[in-house]
Parts: structure tokens; C-alpha cells; sequence
């Protein structure tokens, strides 16, 4: 029998007392599976340097002898400096420490330490950071010690120590979950050490090789997911194989108020080849903003619903369903098609009158929340389901639609553009088509790049568009990881801009205000009753208001290239000129180039490879935003080969005879199930 690691409560840790669990859980650790999954990002080297290899400005550990008497300078009760002459590899090295006076009687005249610090190559001095003396037990001289990603009251120190005994304690559980074949293959390290050199390596090197193991696993079991789905999914011939009627789709696409591009025709093309076909659809439609993706997933819901099936358009907010019922409204209006709207602000008769409807087929469309497709939400013969922006179709919810016995298409767009391969390869679950270009006559947004001392001609610029009638967004600074700090920046900028414009209604958007207070505030901006909205990066994907006409980013260079391209998206989409005004003051080279991309050019797929080149996809796909997977150790363009080989083992693998039924790959199984990709119907 084995005991599951991820049902070991993590208090079991010798150590992990009081009030630890609960920090622990602020981590998102609440077992001994988590806390031993729980990675370092980077390991601290406290090798014994030799101080003629070392450079000014590193951060070195070095061993010496005390020689001369420390002295203690005091400022006020606390804060101090303390110095004492030590003799290092024959050189007189002045280490230094700050507000440590309680360290002076240790520092004896002929006494070893070792010291780690910053070493200033010029003074010959080291401010230290951390001090030992050899003799003690304990000490980390000459270690790698890991460093954790932590919060709260939980120290590195301790972290060190609860994961090294959970490792002592519970290491020998660790079981492989990689088929023999593949550890083979690659003559891969076994898990159970892997991990633990992941924790405590030795060497650079064996942290290293710890680190490809794991992230060979991880992308391993990640694709081997995706092609279970797939093969379980739409390799099945059990979907909608719709009968559309190609000559009323086709007078639809006539009947437009403008002409399609090539690329919308394209898209179009395999979309509704898939819809035809027994299998079922799962199409990830990718273009840039403003490339026209809403029309083509119209077009699409309009097929199905002429063959005799019904649509659902699902959508990440409330505003964003209204935006959307408006506009099918009116496309579909000649040709009375029935569209409904589901939110969470539809009162409850409306709400289940509109369900019955549903039920019974007297509504074809239903637009909504992602909560469409749950809670006694019942359709007459869904044949279509088109999710927008941000939200994939998940797993659970297509088991959610088979369990009610129904086997819909599926489309899912985005508008981050991913470069072609990375996006096969990143959703190996799905078809990828993508919009190359945008509909002809768009004005290219004028964009410039602005430094902070430039204020006062940037509000200028504010004033002059609203002025003319027009409306204006000013996104303020991304605070690290800090939504409260954010949200302070938002309410001083806000604060600020009201000041500087008496006349104006400037509005305010954050994170920390209730949805329908976000909804009503929006709903003021498109209906033109603030003249400027002031917002933190909580402002709708996808929002379109044409009469907002210009675009300020405060403190630009925070910001991925992704999400400015995508905030410089929600300008430009009426027939006025509009602007773009990036204030960043970056600090370097590649912060330069980042704003130089973004003044370049305004295409995405272009911004998304200049990013890509500048730094790797940390920061362009950093963001949930970007809804590509969040892997732990695995970096999607760093490691991208390793991905690629990881995904024809996972689908060679799944294509195995036994594959489903042999007990040898009972673990894989096991994380299969726990994933929800099995069925019932499979396996059990
Ligand atoms: P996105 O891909 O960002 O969702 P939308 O679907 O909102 O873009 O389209 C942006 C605008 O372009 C809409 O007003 C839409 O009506 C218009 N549009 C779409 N396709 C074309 C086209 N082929 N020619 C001209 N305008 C188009
Ligand atoms: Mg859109």
C-alpha cells in the first residue's frame, strides 16, 4: 500500500507547530505533497570564495582570522556600525556590520569566521550579511541553501529546516511517476532524489539536473493530459456533426456591413469544416485586438443555430455579456433569431422564465457568464459553445455538459497572440486557427513613449481630446504583486487628475470596489458621462468605448508588453484618431527596446516575438491574464523543446495499446483521475 503524500496533513512535519500550518496554508502548502513540491527559485552560495576570483559588487562568503580590535560606532539605541580587520587569503579585509553591536565581543583577536556579504573590491571592505563561526554545528558554510518564495512571519531559515525533515521523515514515500521507458530514455534521475536535490543540492550542477528532471515531468504530465482529453474528446465521433446550410451561411457573410478579410474567411472556413464533422470542436481562435474575432464566432453561432441547434456565448463579466448581446442583436435581427442574456443582475422570475425558454428552444443564443453552463441551466440542444477572452473552456465544464448529455463544439478566443508553435504546443488540447490581420482602413494607433517630467504636456494632451468631445483612459502603475498598493496609486492619481481638471467628471476604477460598483462605473464611461477614467489594470479585456480616443500608462515600464499592447488595445476602435501615451522611465537597455517595440509597431503577434527575444516569456506571459498554463518550475520558451519532447511521449503514449487498461501505468492513471479527465464511463 502507499500513502498519498498530498494526504498527509503538513502539521505531521516534526516542527510545523502553532501557528505554522496556517502560515504554511497562506502558501498554499497545507500537506507534506505541497511542501515538498514547494520549490526553491533560487539557491544562496555560501562556497568559501577565494577572494582573488571574485568581483566588486558579489555577494561572497569568505573565511578569515580576526586580527585587531572591532569598533563600534553608535547612532541613537539601535543603529550602529560595527568594524573589525580580518586577514583573508593574506589580504587586510575591513568587514563591516550594520546595527549588530551585540556581535563585538564575539570578534576576538585569532578567532576563524566565515562571512558572507557584499564585497566592495575597491576599499577591500564586506558588509555582512550573515557571520559564522566554523566549529559550531549547523553551520552552512560552504552549502547551497535553498531560497524560498515566502511570505509572512515564515523564514527562510525555517523553511530550510521543516523541508529538510519533512525530506528525513517522509522522502522514502516519494514514488515515480514517470513510465521506466521514458526515465530510461532520457536516463532521467528518480524522483524521490530528484526532489530532494531540488532542495538541497550539493552543486550548482546537481541542482540543475534535479531541475530538467522536474520540469521534464511536469511538462510530461501536463501534455499527457491534453492528450488523454484529446483522445478521450474529439477523437471520439460522438459530437454535433451539425448540417449547415452553406448558402444561408454565406448570403449571412454577404449581408454584413462590410467585407471579410482573407484571414476571417479563413478562420471561418475551419470553423465550420469542424462543426460539420462527428467529432467534436475544440478551437482556440487567436487574433490580435480589433482583428474581428466576434464576427467570425457570430457567423459561426449563426450556422448553427440555421441547422437546428442552439448557441451560448460565454463571457468573463456582466458588461461584457451586455456589449455582446447588443451587437448579436444586431446582427441577427433579420433573420429572427432569439438571443438571451444571463447574469447574475437578471432578477429570478425573469431568470427562470428565460430558463424555461431555453429549456424548450424558444431562445437559440444565450449569452453570459460562465455560470451559463451550470446550475440548472438546461438547453433544448446546445450545439455551440463560444467562450470569450481570459476564460478557457475547462475540462470540468465539458463533463458538466456531457453528464446533461450534451457534446457541443467548442470555440475559445483570445486576443494575446502567442507565436504559432508555442501556441500548438501550449494547448495541445485544442486546434489553434488564428486572424493574421486586421480589417483594412485602421488607423494605426499613434503611440509615444513619454518620460515622468513630461506631465504637464501629457495632461495637456488629455485636455485637448476631451475637448474635442473625446474620452480618455489613464491606467496607473502595477505595484508588484501588491493589489492594496496599486489601488493607492489609483486613488492618488485619481485624487491628482481631479485637481488638475475642475471642470471634468474623471472617474475611478480598482480592484477593491464590489462588481456592480466596477459595472456601474464602466457603464458611466460608455454611455460618455466621465470624461476620463482613472483605473488600475482591473479595466475590462475587451471593453469597447469608440469614443475614448486616447490612452496614458503611468509607470509604463512595470507593465509586460502584453498587457500594454492590450491596454492600448481599447483605444482605436472608432473612426477618430487615437493615441497612446506610454510615461516609463526604464532603467535599462531592454526597458528601452520594450517601449521602443511598443512605439514601433502595432501588431501583437510582432510585440509578442520582440518580447520573447528581449527576456522569454516571464513577463509577457506572467500574467493569468494571458490564460496559458502556470507551470512551477517550467518556462514555456526556456524550456520549450523539452515541451515539444514532452508532448509527442505524452501523445505516443496515450496511442499505446494498454495504455488504458495496464496497471504498470496505474500512477498516471491515478493523476489523470484527479485531473478529471476521465469519465466514468472510462476506466471504472
Ligand atoms: P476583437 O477581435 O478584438 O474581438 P471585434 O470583433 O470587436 O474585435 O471587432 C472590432 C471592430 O471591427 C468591430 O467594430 C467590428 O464590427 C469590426 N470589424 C470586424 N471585422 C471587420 C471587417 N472585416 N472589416 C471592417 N470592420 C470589421
Ligand atoms: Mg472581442
Amino acid at each position: 500500500m502507499s500513502l498519498n503524500l498530498y494526504e498527509i496533513p503538513v502539521k505531521q512535519v516534526q516542527g510545523v507547530r502553532g501557528k505554522k500550518p496556517e502560515e504554511l496554508l497562506a502558501l498554499g502548502i497545507s500537506t507534506v505533497g505541497d511542501l515538498l513540491d514547494y520549490y526553491p527559485f533560487r539557491y544562496e552560495d555560501y562556497t568559501v570564495r577565494d577572494l582573488a576570483e571574485v568581483k566588486d559588487g558579489d555577494r561572497i562568503t569568505v573565511q578569515g582570522t580576526i586580527v585587531g580590535m572591532p569598533q563600534l560606532q553608535m547612532y541613537g539605541r539601535i543603529k550602529s556600525r560595527l568594524t573589525c580587520k580580518i586577514i583573508v587569503n593574506s589580504l587586510f579585509v575591513t568587514a563591516v556590520w550594520f546595527n549588530r553591536h551585540f556581535m563585538k565581543d564575539q570578534l576576538q583577536a585569532g578567532t576563524e569566521v566565515v562571512l558572507t556579504g557584499k564585497w566592495d573590491q575597491k576599499r577591500l571592505h564586506l558588509t555582512v550579511a550573515e557571520s559564522e563561526f566554523p566549529g559550531n554545528a549547523n553551520t552552512q558554510t560552504g552549502t547551497l541553501q535553498p531560497v524560498y518564495s515566502i511570505a509572512g512571519p515564515i523564514t527562510q531559515k525555517w523553511m530550510r529546516k521543516t523541508t529538510k525533515q519533512a525530506l528525513t521523515q517522509y522522502g522514502d514515500l516519494i514514488e515515480e511517476v514517470l513510465p521506466q521507458m521514458l526515465v530510461d530514455r532520457y536516463g532521467l534521475i528518480g524522483r524521490k532524489e530528484a526532489i530532494a536535490l531540488l532542495h538541497l543540492p550539493s552543486s550548482l550542477r546537481e541542482g540543475q539536473q534535479a531541475r530538467q528532471r522536474m520540469v521534464y515531468e511536469e511538462l510530461f504530465l501536463f501534455q499527457l493530459k491534453m492528450q488523454a482529453y484529446r483522445a478521450l474528446n474529439h477523437d471520439r465521433a460522438d459530437g454535433v456533426a451539425h448540417p449547415l446550410d452553406l448558402p444561408v451561411v454565406r448570403a449571412f457573410v454577404r449581408a454584413l456591413p462590410f467585407v471579410l478579410t482573407e484571414s476571417q474567411k479563413n478562420v471561418l472556413a475551419e470553423i465550420l469544416h469542424d462543426l460539420q464533422q462527428p467529432f467534436c470542436m475544440s478551437r482556440l481562435l487567436q487574433g490580435d485586438v480589433g482583428a474581428g474575432k466576434t464576427v467570425v464566432a457570430a457567423t459561426a453561432l449563426f450556422a448553427v443555430v440555421k441547422a437546428g441547434y442552439q448557441g451560448a456565448l460565454m463571457v468573463p463579466t456582466e458588461i461584457l455579456a451586455e456589449q455582446h448581446k447588443r451587437s448579436l442583436d444586431k446582427l441577427f435581427e433579420p433573420y429572427g433569431i432569439e438571443v438571451g442574456i444571463l447574469t447574475g443582475s437578471v432578477p429570478e422570475r425573469k431568470r427562470r422564465d428565460l430558463l424555461g425558454s431555453l429549456q424548450l428552444g424558444l431562445i437559440d443564443i444565450i449569452v453570459g457568464t460562465h455560470a451559463l453552463i451550470q446550475e440548472g441551466v438546461n438547453f433544448r440542444n446546445l450545439g455551440l459553445v463560444v467562450t470569450d477572452e481570459q476564460h478557457r473552456f475547462g475540462v470540468n465544464q465539458r463533463s458538466i455538459l456531457r453528464r446533461k448529455g450534451m457534446n457541443p463544439d467548442v470555440l475559445t478566443m483570445t486576443a494575446t497572440p502567442i507565436p504559432r508553435t508555442l501556441a500548438i504546443t501550449a494547448f495541445g488540447d485544442m486546434d489553434v486557427s488564428t486572424l493574421r490581420e486586421l480589417p483594412k482602413g485602421r488607423k494605426p494607433i499613434k503611440t509615444y513613449s513619454v518620460t515622468h517630467e513630461m506631465l504637464e504636456r501629457v495632461l495637456g494632451f488629455i485636455r485637448r481630446e476631451v475637448s474635442e468631445g473625446r474620452q480618455t483612459y489613464v491606467i496607473c502603475p502595477l505595484i508588484e504583486e501588491s493589489e492594496k498598493l496599486d489601488v493607492q496609486n489609483a486613488i492618488d492619481v485619481h485624487a491628482q487628475l481631479q485637481f488638475a481638471f475642475p471642470d471634468y467628471k474623471v472617474g475611478l476604477l480598482h480592484g477593491r470596489m464590489a462588481a456592480s460598483e466596477k459595472d456601474e462605473i464602466m457603464r458611466a464611461f460608455s454611455a460618455n458621462q466621465l470624461h476620463v477614467l482613472v483605473s488600475t489594470t482591473v479595466i475590462e479585456v475587451g471593453v469597447d468605448v469608440p469614443n475614448a480616443t486616447l490612452m496614458v500608462v503611468y509607470d509604463a515600464h512595470r507593465f509586460g508588453l502584453s498587457q500594454l499592447h492590450q491596454l492600448r488595445g481599447r483605444v482605436g476602435r472608432g473612426e477618430h484618431q487615437s493615441y497612446c501615451v506610454l510615461i516609463a522611465d526604464p532603467k535599462n537597455e531592454i526597458g528601452k527596446q520594450r517601449m521602443k517595440a511598443m512605439t514601433d509597431t502595432n501588431d501583437g503577434f510582432e510585440i509578442a516575438r520582440r518580447d520573447l527575444e528581449l527576456r522569454g516569456p516571464g513577463d509577457f506571459f506572467g500574467t493569468k491574464q494571458s490564460g496559458l498554463p502556470d507551470f512551477k518550475l517550467a518556462d514555456m520558451v526556456a524550456d520549450f523543446e523539452t515541451m515539444e519532447q514532452a508532448r509527442d511521449d505524452a501523445a505516443e503514449l496515450v496511442r499505446t495499446a494498454d495504455f488504458w487498461t495496464a496497471a504498470s501505468y496505474g500512477k498516471l492513471h491515478e493523476f489523470l483521475r484527479r485531473e478529471h479527465i476521465f469519465e466514468s464511463e472510462l476506466l471504472d
